[in-house]
């Protein structure tokens, strides 16, 4: 076991946690961590939330390997994030992912923060796309009768608006002007029952694209 919920672990434990791993996985496939020292080659990038309730690999039960991952606080995909941005050129350029999921999950405590009017510090400016979007949708958010729901339907929508963003982005229209194969997707993560909802909000080419955020072959 590696910890029990609500109890501390001694950070010991996790070195030794991980000589268990290292020596069970070794133990099934010897050549396991040789292959993989040789090299990478996922076919999916996830972008996801931070939240340590939603570990990427666990829930769609891949290998290390096999799933390339960025994560940040209420996976926000922003034009001025050179961290997301240079792993997403990585992704779709060097490892030729087939793949981008955006992946949100209800009772996102970012979407959470964003609707209220309290202030948190520095993560308020992370945040402020969400403040925009929430301004946006406010009418179809109000009309829902609990703060829950709330909450939810904008983790939704954040999702959907995210995976916009991905697609609007210059790597990918310039993957898609290239005719290198890439879908966008919008997911989300249910905490309460391990379950993921694919939003059916995609985009695999430009025509799927507003008008207005179709660029031209550079
Ligand atoms: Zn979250």
């Amino acid at each position: 076991m590696v910890s029990q919920a609500g109890q501390g672990v001694m950070i010991s434990q996790l070195i030794e946690n991980n000589r268990r791993w290292a020596e069970e996985r070794s133990r099934q496939d010897p050549d396991y961590f040789p292959r993989l020292s040789r090299q990478q080659a996922p076919e999916y990038l996830w972008i996801g939330c931070a939240d340590s309730r939603v570990p990427a690999n666990e829930i769609v039960n891949l290998d290390p390997g096999e799933l390339f991952v960025h994560r940040n606080v209420a996976n926000l995909v922003v034009s001025s994030d050179l961290n997301c941005l240079s792993v997403l050129q990585f992704a779709v350029e060097v490892l030729k992912v087939r793949h981008v999921i955006v992946c949100g999950h209800y009772g996102c405590g970012g979407v959470r923060a964003a609707m209220e009017k309290k202030q948190f510090g520095l993560i308020d400016n992370w945040l402020w796309p969400l403040r925009s979007l929430h301004a946006r949708h406010q009418e179809e958010l109000q009309n829902l009768n609990n703060e829950d729901a709330r909450v939810d339907r904008l983790c939704e929508l954040n999702v959907m608006s995210q995976a916009l963003n991905v697609a609007r982005t210059p790597i990918i229209q310039n993957a898609w002007h290239r005719r290198q194969s890439v879908k966008v997707h919008s997911w989300i993560y249910g905490l309460k029952n391990g379950l993921v909802t694919d939003l059916g909000v995609s985009f695999d080419g430009q025509e799927r694209l507003p008008e207005a955020d179709r660029l031209d072959p550079a």
